[in-house]
């Protein structure tokens, strides 16, 4: 088999993972920022990635998005190996289950909210226009948006945009949703009606959703675990009461403590 060749992804059985970190080590020079990690989510699940500032988190997310690669260890999506690499093509492959929305909404700034949707369905998917401005429609009445398709994204608040990027992200129907910050960057004001939004996706899709966030209001809502790191390591995961409730780490407390 040529390193090309796409290998066929094996159908997850309902306790299988969809994505699987077995021993990742990720540095950047001397500084090792995830370190033998082991980690799995199963298909539908919603896991939030909470621990102090430099802990690995994004660096995870990132691995997914294949913006960089471990030098140890291997990750699975949806049963295919996503590292160590089995070339562009398998690669290509496995990014199209997944999505990401990230701090900044990083939108087209020249196309309008409903091209800015639709844009990747067309080219990546081979998706008609007409059923990609459908699908896109369909996904702004989701995010609240549904009046605003031909607006530029200028013409809307943060709160707005990230929406906007919300939407574009599940045109592409990824199995995987991956959150990094999300509202970080958005006027308090805005924090609510993106952080809804995502309740509802979650409440009423069967997407998997990894996210890394500071809200911990919103992570308990829709956990159903949450993994505490420190210095590229899970050192606690539990459910979120389990977490947030009573948690067993000193340094979770410790976390918990300054955030909340
Ligand atoms: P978190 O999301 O938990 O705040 P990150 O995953 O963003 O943590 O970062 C973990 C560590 O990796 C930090 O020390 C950060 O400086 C370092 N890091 C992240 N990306 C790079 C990069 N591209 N080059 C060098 N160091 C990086």
């Amino acid at each position: 088999m040529s390193a090309e060749t796409v290998k066929p992804a094996e159908t997850p059985s309902p306790t299988a993972d969809l994505i699987r970190f077995d021993k990742v080590t990720k540095r950047f020079g001397d500084n090792t920022v995830l370190d033998d990690l082991c980690f799995s989510v199963k298909p539908g699940k919603h896991v939030t990635l909470i621990g102090p500032s430099g802990s690995g988190k994004t660096t995870i997310l990132r691995l997914l998005m294949t913006l960089m690669k471990p030098e140890e260890g291997t990750i699975h999506v949806n049963g295919q190996q996503l590292f160590p690499s089995r070339g562009e093509k398998q690669l290509r492959e496995v990014r199209k289950n997944i999505g990401m929305v990230f701090q900044q909404f990083n939108l087209f700034p020249n196309m309008t909210v409903l091209r800015n949707i639709t844009e990747a369905p067309v080219r990546v998917l081979g998706l008609s226009r007409d059923e990609a401005d459908e699908r896109a429609r369909e996904l702004l009445d989701m995010v609240g948006l549904g009046e605003r398709a031909d607006a530029k994204p200028t013409q809307l608040s943060g709160g707005q945009q990230q929406r906007v990027a919300i939407a574009r992200a599940l045109a592409m129907r990824p199995q995987v949703l991956l959150l990094d910050e999300v509202t970080s960057a958005l006027d308090p004001e805005l924090v609510a009606g993106v952080l809804d939004v995502l309740r509802d996706i979650a409440r009423t899709t069967d997407i998997t959703m990894l996210c890394v966030t500071h809200e911990m209001n919103f992570a308990r809502d829709i956990s159903d675990d949450v993994l505490m790191f420190d210095a590229g390591r899970v050192i606690e995961s539990g459910p979120p009461e389990k977490i947030f409730g009573d948690p067993e780490h000193e340094r979770t407390r410790e976390f918990l403590g300054a955030v909340l």
